[in-house]
Parts: C-alpha cells; structure tokens; sequence
C-alpha cells in the first residue's frame, strides 16, 4: 500500500475568468487567462482598512482587461485598488501592473532585482548583435537560433506587459504589510526569477507562493542571459529550505493550479525531480558533451516553439551549473567546441 504524500486540495472549483472566490474574509482567489500551456494565472486580492492590494496582474493579451472590467462591475470596492505587488518580473505576473496602476493611481511595489529584470527585457536589444546575447551563447557553448535569440532579447516580452509602471516602489525580505484582516510578511527568494516574492500571513496560515512553489508542474529554473544567479538551481533549492520553516498544513496560494496543502511533501516531490534530471546529467557526462547534446538528454528540442526552446537550454543548463559548482562536471572550451565532462575528482581542478 503506497500514502499518497503530495498536494492537496479543497478548493474544487476555481473562478471563471471576471468571478472571485473568497478564500478568508478579505482575501479573495481571481483567475485570469494566459496563452500557451499554462491556460491561466491566479491572482490574489488582499482587503486593506481602504481599498486592495492586488498581487500579481496578469499579462497584456486579450480577455484578460475585459475579465477586470467584469471584476470592477461584480465587485465595486475593487474601485478602491490602493497597491499593486508583483512577485517577479515574469510577464504573466508583471504584464498588467502598468496599465493598472495607471487606472488606479496605485503604486507597484516590487523587489529591486525584480524591477531590474524587468527593465532589462523592456529594453530594446537586437538579437544579433547584443554583446549579453553573443558572451552567454559563447559561455555556454552554445548556436542559438534566430527566434529563440529573438524571445531573449525580451521581444515578445514588451508585446505581452504593458510598460515600466509610473510608480514603482521597493519590496524587501523580512518587510511587513499590515492589512484589514492580517498581518503579511514577505520573504524574497532567488531560482525561478530574480528577487521572488513570496508573502506569508501567520495568523491565517497562508502563503501566497507565486512560482516559487507550484503544485502540480515545477518552476522552471534557468540559466539565461538576463539571469545574475551563479547557481539558479543552488538558489532555488536554498529557498525550499527556507520555506520548510513554515507549518505544513500551511494553504499554499500558488501562481498556477490550485490552492494546496501539504507544502513540505510538495517541495520533497520537486527537489526529487532535480535530483532525477542531474544524476541522468551527470550520467551523460561520463564521456564528453556537447550542451546542445545534453540538453536533448533532457528535452525534445525539435518539438518545442522558441520561447520553450529557450526554457529547456536555460533548465539543463542551471542542472549543469549545479553540478558544476559542486565540482561533479566541467566544460572546456567556448562557443560551439564547449564540452561538459564528469570529474572524477577534486584534484581535476
Ligand atoms: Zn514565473
């Protein structure tokens, strides 16, 4: 007989895109759509002694303002939308906070590292030529194509998010928000995205996660040109532990998916899967690799658009990272002569 250890979930029925469910007095679960295999986002609505805080926004692409006009008919103290946070820079969570914030006259609060990563990506770079692009290609032995070069450049980016909001603030580990029915402390973790936001409200027992802990898919975690991280996977699992510091049957308001209990077995569940991908990784390095190579180890290139492409080389290579620091792998050479080997040894350094 096996105990199923993974998520669980009581709340069965999520809102249509425009309807709320309300998951404590004050705190209300929104559902907005989102092209591509995710389908949706869930976005949160926190009460304050006058008006809202709106966490996350969702992106730039149709139905996701006509689901806020929606919203403000069934819902009249949305009127009152005082702050707007973001927990990271990515677009399904960053892409509506400018314009909404504009209709609002509300302030955006983001971490520094997140506010920075978004401008990069709002800024215009040309594929071909970026000097970012051309040492991350040639770092990581790497030919990147047109398209997928086109997505990192942050192309497609500035097409789905509407601008750099008017009024941007600073959000930082350990700050508290004080609203109408708890008090909120936010935790900031590295892996996923930059300066990930994740708020934590003890006397309700709820942690409002973003992408740092999903419960049925795994964030991805990526080596990529506009990511600073030495060691994104070293990073993203340092942030397990941190969060293991919570209760377990803490509710975990996630990004994607549902609303789920069992936060410790959840976070087992993920770091396993890792731990899967760099042991067949490290495998494959017993005789010397190509990254484009190992990255099919991993993924089916061929089948993937370019924005999947650019997630699957960014995912092996945080594993190849991680194993790196660790002194299990190493590469030789650059550009496309790049090769990862497994060491036997510390004395190969
Ligand atoms: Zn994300």
């Amino acid at each position: 007989m096996s105990i199923k250890t993974g998520p669980v979930f009581e709340f069965p029925d999520a809102p249509a895109p425009g309807d709320f469910v309300e998951l404590r007095p004050g705190l209300l679960w929104l559902r907005l759509p989102i092209p591509g295999a995710l389908r949706h986002i869930n976005v949160w609505l926190l009460e304050g002694e006058t008006g809202w805080m709106l966490v996350d926004t969702g992106m730039r692409v149709d139905g996701v303002l006509e689901a806020w006009e929606k919203l403000n008919a069934s819902l009249p103290q949305l009127g009152q939308l005082e702050a707007i946070l973001v927990t990271h820079h990515h677009p399904d969570h960053f892409g509506l906070a400018a314009r909404l914030a504009a209709d609002h006259a509300a302030p955006v609060f983001m971490t520094l590292r997140a506010q920075a990563s978004a401008r990069l990506l709002e800024t215009e770079r040309d594929p071909d030529t970026d000097p970012g692009l051309i040492a991350y290609a040639a770092t990581q032995g790497l030919e990147i194509d047109g398209p997928t070069r086109t997505v990192m450049a942050g192309r497609n980016y500035q097409r789905i998010v509407s601008g750099m909001p008017a009024d941007l603030r600073p959000l930082a580990d350990g700050q508290e928000l004080t609203l109408a029915n708890a008090h909120w402390r936010v935790s900031v973790h590295d892996g996923h995205a930059p300066g990930h936001a994740c708020l934590h409200a003890g006397d309700l027992g709820v942690l409002i996660s973003g992408d740092q802990v999903l419960p049925t898919i795994s964030s991805n975690v990526s080596v990529l040109p506009d990511n600073t991280s030495e060691d994104p996977l070293g990073d993203y699992l340092h942030s397990f532990t941190v969060l293991a510091g919570l209760p377990e049957d803490t509710l975990v308001l996630p990004a994607h998916g549902r609303p789920f209990r069992g936060l410790h077995a959840r976070m087992g569940e993920i770091r396993a899967e890792h731990e899967d991908r760099l042991g067949l990784l490290e495998a494959a390095c017993a005789t010397p690799r190509s990254t484009l190579d190992l990255v099919g180890t991993l993924f089916r290139l061929e089948r993937f658009d370019a924005l999947n492409r650019m997630l699957a080389i960014g995912e092996t290579l945080a594993h190849l990272r991680y194993l790196e620091c660790r002194h299990k792998v190493l590469r030789t050479g650059v550009g496309p002569g790049l090769r990862w080997r497994a060491c036997g040894s510390l004395g190969e350094y």
